[in-house]
């Protein structure tokens, strides 16, 4: 069911005018209206992510945060700037984190880049106590200047890709149709492309026909954005999520609602969409334009390596049974390889004169 939401609304309308749409637009469309609302998040909506599993993720990034603040020389100014900040709690946990070390806390001024209304709401009421001045942006280039720390958890995996498939030697862009029946959409194949479609990575040629292979411009374009301010003014950025250390063919566009996985075509903008993060392709965009790149390597040992399990055990030191218990399955989850250990990645961005970022 397409229900009344403005950007679902205008690319229905569109497919009805013109026929079939990129994987991209489709994806772009859908996104939009569901996170619009807000409500994705967290235990009562469709997926959690790491932060929202235990206060100890934003903690650690926060002081993650200040030893890169050091490492720059301890700048006066310094934008701490999230992309995605789903319901805030990341940024809340890091800010809270901070008290200890108040010349960095004086330093900082927080940018948040969200095109959600809804949670955007959610991050100023979580952010409401923290004593810092917030500033939201749609878009990282909105940012204002300055040496910049930049945190992205499970922000690049949300951006819409594009889906080539394989068709003997070249390719055919894969397209959503509309169609009668339920669900009203189906994937189609585009015409066969005369160039070699943008962004492809030589990886990907290993493709067998009909395979499909994704890129996503949109992480690029963040990616080369971030980069070249890094080296321009100064700073570090820090990009957690899910996907591959090397590029390879394969079809990872999923849907995600109440903790489950979905059918892609089914109720546009009513579930999660989410495909992998190819991060050789985007080291290989960071790299180009003059950062340096630390890992690619698995949240699990990033996360060790930043004291998650000493700082587990001072939390339980002082906690209560229940909440022992959500420690320790907290722990577990970020770290066993079956769960968010090796799926997850983590890779760091920084300008060429900062030394090797903490975790790395
Ligand atoms: N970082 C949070 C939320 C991850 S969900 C966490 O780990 O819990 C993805 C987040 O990115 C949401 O806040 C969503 O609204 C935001 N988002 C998605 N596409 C965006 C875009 N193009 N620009 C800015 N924010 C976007």
């Amino acid at each position: 069911m397409v229900t009344e939401r403005s950007p679902l609304v205008a690319l229905t309308d569109r497919m009805a005018r013109e026929g079939a749409v990129s994987v991209e637009d489709w994806m772009g469309a859908c996104l939009a209206a569901y996170y619009g609302k807000g409500s994705a998040i967290g235990a009562k909506g469709d997926f959690v992510t790491a932060p929202e599993c235990t206060q100890m993720v934003g903690e650690l990034l926060g002081l993650w945060s200040a030893v890169v603040w050091r490492s720059m020389g301890c700048p006066a100014r310094v934008l701490l700037v999230e992309l995605g900040p789903g319901r805030g709690t990341l940024m809340t946990d890091a800010l809270r984190a901070l008290a200890p070390v108040p010349p960095f806390k004086a330093a900082l001024e927080v940018h948040l880049v969200e095109t959600s209304p809804g949670l955007r709401v959610r991050q100023k009421e979580a952010l409401r106590e923290s004593g810092v001045a917030v500033t939201w942006h749609d878009r990282v280039e909105d940012l204002p200047d300055g040496p910049m720390i930049l945190l992205a958890n499970e922000f690049l995996d949300a951006l819409p890709i594009r889906q080539f498939q394989r068709a003997g030697q070249g390719w055919r862009e894969r397209l959503v149709a509309p169609r009668e029946g339920d669900p009203p959409f189906a994937f189609v194949a585009g015409s066969p492309l005369t160039d070699r479609p943008a962004l492809l990575r030589p990886a990907h040629d290993a493709a067998k026909d009909g395979q499909v292979v994704e890129v996503c411009p949109a992480a690029h374009e963040t990616v080369r954005w971030v980069s070249t301010r890094i080296v321009e003014q100064g700073g570090a950025a820090l990009f957690l999520d899910y996907g591959t250390a090397r590029s390879a063919p394969g079809d990872s566009l999923q849907a995600l609602r109440r903790h489950a996985f979905a059918p892609v075509l089914a109720d546009p903008g009513e579930a999660d969409l989410t495909a992998h993060v190819d991060f050789e392709a985007l080291a290989g965009t960071a790299v180009d334009a003059g950062a340096r790149v630390d890992g690619v390597m698995r949240q699990g040992p990033f996360l060790q390596a930043l004291g998650l399990e000493q700082r587990a055990q001072t939390l339980l030191a002082s906690a209560a049974a229940r909440q022992r218990e959500d420690i320790t399955s907290a722990v577990r989850r970020l770290i066993d390889p079956a769960e968010m250990g090796t799926l997850f990645k983590v890779f760091g961005l920084r300008h060429p004169a900062l030394a090797l970022l903490p975790g790395f």
